[in-house]
């Protein structure tokens, strides 16, 4: 970019700035003159606040006050500091964001603090140094009082400090009262480092050749072992690692010192770059030959590349049919064409596998987003991508909003898993944002999966996206086999409740005889419990909603969770009279015990997010299984996803109701994702793989067409009931949480916001349902209430929402209990 004078640079007077808090609207401050001219759109800034000092984020600069502020002109406060000289948003990510924001009916300041590295958002640091101004008047003023004068001096030896260093040495107080007084009458600056908070680039010793330094001081030849060192420094472009160089010599730290003494070396600083992969023995490339279905794959993904427009492809390939392979040199067609790529991946698989691999293929034009990183290796990654030193990002939810300049391809692997979602403020999906920015900045979008949510293939059905389909596994590996174990005949032969049944029991048994491994999922540990029956396997549903209800303590009731509806548990079965009734989502826990009981001659790991908090511990866990060292691998649905390990055989599913049975109308294809996934983690080698699920429930569209591995049997079923109760892709859905610890709090603020929105809804071109309390109705402390929005016109909702709130506001309503959620994935 050529330099711009800063005498041609315009000048702000105001500043719009958004703020990190749960609130949609931006902010107006005044720069005063000394920032009017530095300032630029991305640049954080702090802002006074109520009583606090926050980090916002500037968005709009205006050399007039803005028509539309909402604030008088004589209620504008001040702008304390600009933080970043230099902005560390770019113009897309600014774009982006506010695109999201508003999508997502959040705050645009809390989806920026959210694309940003985490730790970079911490309290500033103020650099003081001292000017030329300082130094005279250091010099010849003999009155000064002790204080300055033993500023000025510390300053006028090392050049410049940080504040809090002062601080320390000083009475803090009374430090910050001089620094003032100094920095008034222009003796010191202050500055604000950019690189805000804990993290930091990190820097080394090095020692560096000098130019020139060969025939330097004739006096004396060097000595060998003098010699020996600068050597092996030139053979390293003239530049080390002050202890790299040290230990290439026995007594290397004392010859480079009498180096340096000699002027043939000096002494610098190296950043090191915090390398999340330099633990790791990178893997040796292996060149594939394409099978000709990938090839015609990837020249459509290529072809498009050449395009050089927005194009969205939804990549349907079976577990095991070579995506990867696809992905991989969708990115080198994309960088050999000048541009960058993104690859999301799901939290879980991001395995170190995986990323060795990347990193073996593309070096460090590789940087990695990951929330196991550390926040000094996150930083640094960031900041490879946002210099343009790294040109493919990969990296998990967040990394959709990574600064990557011309943006030539996003990848969105296992698009339908559910970690692309963010969970909490604000709320977003990784996937449709990668969707979205491809869109704005004219890339193409690949989105990969064997099991494609079911919006996605609707999308590919009614042509927003291209279909690509890779149908068969690489080198005509068969599928797995699946077989439902119908829970209902173990019970009945039985006689008592079975966790595990005898033929899985066997096979668990057969398969470690063979030498090979075994996957157990367990299922998520049960936190609503539902009623199934366990004669005929029935749960019980909401007539309205056709999800299934949930049982509640406090009142011993079912209620539907979406409408409210609620009844009374029956003694008997409503649909065969049997008694046997029984309460789902409790006690998976004691299964891992039973297993280790049961096979006490395997060698059984566990892996969840419980047990794996460790940073490592989990890619460790894995990579001992992969080599052999582990027999079976016990975990949640996290386990059923992305892996390839070669030698496992069998995976077990033991409770697969528990998932059936959420509350959610997505149960149905979860259940079909996860068992199809879990299919794919066996036989991936050599040997055929199987997979068994225990059910009370066989008869089940979901189980079957997951058994069959059909996934277009399954969507045709599916996408009938999603048109029949009025679910997406046919409506668009929001989930209006109000949360609060006092229980008729909450409810009292639901009910006037859903006054509100009824009132609000005059062209009826949404449905309103609840307020209902949640399916988790008691979280954390809090009571949980639910409204549900339905609607076929997206703007329209969105209208509703923000006019609904605000009048709900006006109304006594307390926003800060409210949470809205657009396009909501687990509806608890
Ligand atoms: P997916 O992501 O579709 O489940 P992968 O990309 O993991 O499948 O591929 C499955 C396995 O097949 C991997 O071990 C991969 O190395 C191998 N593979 C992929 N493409 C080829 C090919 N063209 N020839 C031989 N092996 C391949
Ligand atoms: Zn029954
Ligand atoms: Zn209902």
């Amino acid at each position: 970019m050529p330099a711009v004078q800063r005498s041609e640079l315009p000048e702000h007077q105001f500043v719009e700035v958004a703020l990190p808090l749960p609130m949609r609207q931006t902010f107006t401050y005044e720069l005063p003159p000394g920032y009017r001219k530095m300032i630029s759109c991305g640049a954080r800034v702090l802002v006074p606040f109520g009583s606090r000092t926050l980090t916002g984020y500037a968005v709009a600069l205006s050399p007039d006050l803005p028509a539309e502020a909402s604030i008088e002109r004589e209620n504008i406060k001040r702008v304390t500091e600009v933080i970043d000289e230099t902005p560390l948003l770019t113009a897309e990510i600014l774009e982006l964001t506010k695109w999201a924001a508003d999508y997502y009916s959040a705050s645009w300041g809390e989806m920026l603090k959210a694309s940003l590295p985490s730790g970079i958002n911490s309290a500033t640091e103020r650099i003081i140094s001292i000017t030329e101004k300082g130094r005279s008047i250091l010099l010849r003023t003999t009155n000064l009082k002790p204080l300055p004068a033993r500023l000025l001096h510390r300053l006028a030896e090392s050049g410049n400090m940080r504040q809090d260093e002062l601080e320390k040495e000083h009475d803090a107080a009374a430090v910050k009262r001089v620094i003032r007084t100094l920095a008034r009458e222009g003796s010191i600056v202050v500055a604000h480092r950019s690189v805000a908070g804990k993290v930091k680039p990190k820097f080394r010793k090095a020692v560096r050749l000098l130019a020139n330094s060969s025939g330097i001081d004739g006096e004396r030849p060097l000595t060998i072992p003098q010699q020996a060192v600068l050597n092996t420094l030139t053979e390293n472009s003239g530049e080390m690692l002050f202890t790299e160089l040290a230990e290439s010599s026995s007594s290397g730290a004392s010859v480079i010192n009498t180096l340096v003494r000699r002027g043939v070396v000096e002494i610098t600083k190296k950043e090191i770059v915090r390398d999340p992969f330099s633990s790791e023995s990178l893997l040796a490339i292996v060149e594939l030959e394409l099978n000709s279905d990938q090839q015609k794959v990837l020249s459509g993904v290529v072809s498009a590349l050449d395009a050089g427009e927005y194009k969205a492809f939804l990549l349907h390939g079976v577990t095991g049919s070579g995506k990867t392979e696809i992905y991989i040199r969708a990115m080198r067609a994309a960088l050999d064409n000048g541009k960058t790529a993104l690859m999301l991946v799901p939290e879980i698989a991001l395995t170190p596998i995986f990323s060795q691999r990347l990193r073996a293929v593309f070096g460090s034009e590789v940087a990695i987003l990951h929330s196991n990183l550390s926040a000094g290796e996150r930083f640094d990654e960031w900041r490879r991508i946002r210099d343009g030193r790294a040109r493919i990002a990969i990296g998990t939810r967040s990394a959709v909003f990574a600064p990557l300049s011309n943006l030539g391809l996003v990848i969105v692997d296992e698009e339908h898993d559910a970690s692309y979602r963010q969970q909490e403020s604000p709320f977003y999906n990784g996937r449709d944002v990668a969707v979205m920015s491809a869109n704005q900045t004219g890339a193409v979008v690949v989105l990969g999966s064997a099991t494609p949510a079911l919006e996605t293939y609707f999308n590919a059905q009614n042509g927003k996206y291209t279909y690509l389909s890779l149908a068969a596994r690489v080198g005509g590996r068969p599928m797995a086999e699946a077989q439902l174990i119908d829970m209902r005949e173990v019970f009945r032969t039985a006689g008592k409740d079975v966790s595990i049944s005898p033929i899985l029991a066997d096979a668990i048994r057969e398969t470690h005889t063979r030498g090979e491994q075994s996957i157990i999922l367990l299922n998520r540990r049960g936190f609503s419990s539902f009623v199934l029956c366990r004669s005929c396997g029935e749960s019980l549903r909401c007539r309205n909603c056709d999800i299934t209800l949930t049982y509640h303590k406090f009142d011993r009731r079912l209620t539907c969770h979406y409408c409210g509806y609620s009844v009374e548990v029956p003694k008997l079965c409503p649909f065969c009279e049997s008694e046997y009734l029984y309460f789902i989502g409790e006690g998976t826990e004691q299964l891992e015990q039973k297993l280790r009981s049961g096979f006490e001659d395997i060698r059984i790991a566990r892996v969840d997010r419980d047990s794996m908090s460790r940073r490592g511990e989990m890619s460790r866990t894995l990579n001992a299984f992969d080599r052999g060292e582990i027999d079976m691998l016990i975990g949640t649905q996290m386990l059923a996803k992305g892996h390839d390990f070669h030698n496992v055989t069998l995976v077990g599913i033991i409770s697969v109701d528990t998932g059936l049975g959420l509350p959610d109308f997505r149960s149905a294809e979860r259940t079909f994702q996860l068992i199809t996934q879990a299919a794919g983690r066996a036989g991936r080698g050599e040997l055929q793989g199987r997979v068994m699920i225990q059910t009370y429930y066989p008869d089940h569209y979901a189980l079957k067409f997951a058994g069959l591995q059909d996934y277009d049997g399954f969507y045709a079923e599916e996408i009938k009931f999603r048109n029949r109760m009025a679910y997406p892709p046919f409506v668009v859905l929001a989930s209006i949480m109000i949360k609060h610890a006092d229980e008729s709090y909450a409810r009292r603020n639901a009910d006037t916001l859903k006054s509100a929105l009824t009132a609000s809804n005059i062209d009826n071109s949404c449905r309103i349902l609840g307020v209902a309390p949640a399916s988790l109705a008691k979280l954390k402390g809090e009571y949980r209430f639910q409204i549900l929005i339905k609607s076929t016109n997206r703007h329209r909702m969105r209208d509703l929402i923000n006019i609904g709130t605000a009048r709900a506001e006006a109304s006594g309503c307390d926003p800060r209990t409210v949470f809205v959620e657009i396009d909501p994935l687990n509806l608890m």
